[in-house]
C-alpha cells in the first residue's frame, strides 16, 4: 500500500486512526482492518481543488455509522481481498487466538 496514512506523512510508517489516535497498522502491515477516506473536493465546495485523507479504525468507524440517520447499506463480498502470504500467516494466528480464548 501507497503511505497515504493520515493526515501526516509520519516517519514510522505506522498507520493511525485519525479519530482517536490509536496505531492501526504498523509499517503498513496488516493487523486490522481500517477505513481509509480519500476525497479531491471540486467546485461548489467550501474546499475547492484540496484533497483530503483520513483513516477511522473499526471501533471508530462503528460508532461514526451509528450517527447516521439512514442506516449504512450492506451489500455481499464475494472475492477476499489479496493478502500476502505475511499477512494470511498473521491473521491465521490471530484467529487462532481468538478460537482459544
Ligand atoms: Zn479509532
Amino acid at each position: 500500500m501507497e503511505h497515504l496514512e493520515g493526515a501526516k506523512q509520519y516517519p514510522d510508517r505506522q498507520i493511525y486512526c485519525n479519530c482517536c489516535g490509536r496505531v492501526i497498522n504498523v509499517n503498513g502491515k496488516h493487523q486490522e482492518d481500517f477505513l481509509q477516506v480519500k476525497k479531491v473536493w471540486s467546485y461548489f465546495s467550501s474546499k475547492d481543488l484540496t484533497g483530503q485523507i483520513f483513516n477511522m479504525c473499526e471501533a471508530c468507524y462503528d460508532k461514526m455509522v451509528s450517527s447516521f440517520k439512514i442506516p449504512v447499506e450492506e451489500f455481499p463480498i464475494d472475492d477476499i481481498p489479496a493478502y500476502s502470504d505475511e499477512d494470511i500467516d498473521r491473521l491465521n494466528a490471530a484467529y487462532a487466538a481468538e478460537l482459544c480464548k
